[in-house]
């Protein structure tokens, strides 16, 4: 598999998004020793445990914990997944058919919390190829949501009233084959331009309307910290803007980004919301829990949007326990997505009945956080409409009608 193409990579950062300083030229804020701040108790610590190291035990702490040798060293080539576990005839045909589509990246973290011999592994299942991915249905959309269709300018979706989407980069540290936005995240040609950027804040700027900006990628993350404090300053400088929120998902497959300098640049932009994606109690390790601990006692409020994915979490049992999981890491599940109609991710796809067993199966049964909602991110546009009987239009056999917020209906058809 070839290298993965980054431009002027610096360990996973764009160069030209790496640069961009400080809002007002204060200094580098000294590092807030976290070994300072008070320790969850020790029942609640002991039911997370560190991440294995797989062929990396040799690996100096130090730099296992730097997340910038965590994207340096991602594995990205078929010879390399080899030396990290028993690659089947079948993952490896995958790798290299589908490595012109849909690149692999997968961290050393990430990549070690797979198990070696079972194909199956929801890790696996998340970050290897496989062949489904080549099974490209009519149904299948290159742009699932339609959030290209309603840009006004590159870079921004701006779909609901009082909200926008702000593309910052389209570098992952784990490109996850399930990927809603496949048609650009790992291709560095879509790579969010600094002159994107700042037309996407002029554009915010001029609309009064905007209050909420969800700051997504590719994972934002994935920008320096001085780069991405730029943006959030430049967007703290809008009167109306009242909130943002950070969809990422390094803290399930870097959790080293989440450092003391990180949390302590969000502190100056509050409120800032988290929104993160979680998907199996497998990758709630002590390294996550720690990066969760981190933001949350930085004053963050975190949300987790699971996916619903086939063999990964379609079963009640499974969500149960990741959602047990994610309070202690004081993490609220928010949404569980119908998996969209994204080209060559059909092998994901459950009916929208599994998802209502889900809900059904928490509902009651364990605490009201613990029950996030569960919705179908409608294809062309809709949006996110919740899967309640007040937005079911109709439902024949796999085709789902669904009313929009606006009221208008959006057809869903299950594989
Ligand atoms: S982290 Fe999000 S944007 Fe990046 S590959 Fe995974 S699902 Fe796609």
């Amino acid at each position: 598999m070839a290298n993965l193409p980054v431009m002027g990579d610096v360990g996973g950062v764009t160069e030209e998004l790496a640069g961009g300083g400080r809002t007002n030229g204060e200094a580098k804020a000294p590092a807030v020793r976290h070994e300072d701040a008070p320790r969850p108790v020790a029942n609640v610590l002991s039911r997370f445990k560190p991440g294995p190291r797989s062929i990396w035990a040799g690996v100096p702490d130090a730099l296992w914990n730097d997340w910038h040798w965590q994207q340096r060293e991602r594995v990205i080539r078929l010879e390399q997944l080899e030396r990290v576990l028993r690659v089947t005839p079948e993952e490896r045909e995958a790798a290299v058919k589908t490595e012109a589509e849909f690149h692999m990246g997968i961290t050393p973290y990430y990549a070690a919390l797979m198990d070696p011999e079972d194909p199956t592994c929801p890790i696996r299942l998340q970050s290897v190829p496989t062949m489904g991915e080549l099974n490209i249905l009519a149904s299948d959309l290159e742009d699932p949501l339609a959030e290209e269709r309603d840009m006004p300018v590159p870079g921004i979706t701006h779909r609901y009233p009082d909200r926008v989407l702000f593309y910052t980069t389209h570098n992952c540290p784990v490109y996850c084959r399930h990927c809603t936005r496949k048609r650009k995240v790992s291709d560095p040609t879509s790579a969010a331009a600094k002159r994107q950027i700042e037309e996407s804040l002029a554009y915010i700027a001029q609309h009064t309307e905007i209050r909420d900006v969800v700051i997504s990628g590719g994972d934002p993350l994935s920008l320096s910290d001085d780069r991405l404090d730029h943006i959030l300053g430049r967007l703290r400088a809008i009167p109306h803007v009242e909130i943002f929120r950070l969809g990422t998902r390094n803290l399930v497959t870097l959790p080293q980004r989440v450092t003391d300098d990180f949390v302590y640049m969000l502190r100056r932009h509050h409120p800032v919301y988290v929104n993160t994606h979680f998907n199996h109690p497998k990758e709630c390790t002590a390294e996550a829990f720690e990066a969760a601990r981190r933001l949350a006692d930085a004053g963050c409020v975190i949300g987790n949007q699971m996916v619903l994915l086939k063999g990964v979490n379609d079963d009640p049992a499974v969500v149960k326990e990741l959602n047990h999981k994610l309070l202690l890491m004081r993490i609220r599940p928010y949404y569980i997505y119908q998996c969209d109609l994204a080209r060559g991710i059909s092998h994901f796809r459950t009916p929208v009945e599994a998802g209502i067993r889900i809900i059904e199966a928490l509902r009651g049964h364990t605490s009201g956080l613990a029950v996030p909602q569960f919705v179908v991110d409608a294809p062309n546009g809709g949006g996110k409409i919740p899967v309640n009987p007040e937005y079911v239009v109709s439902h024949e056999g796999k085709r789902w009608v669904l009313r929009n917020f606006a009221g208008k209906q959006f057809e869903y058809v299950e594989p």
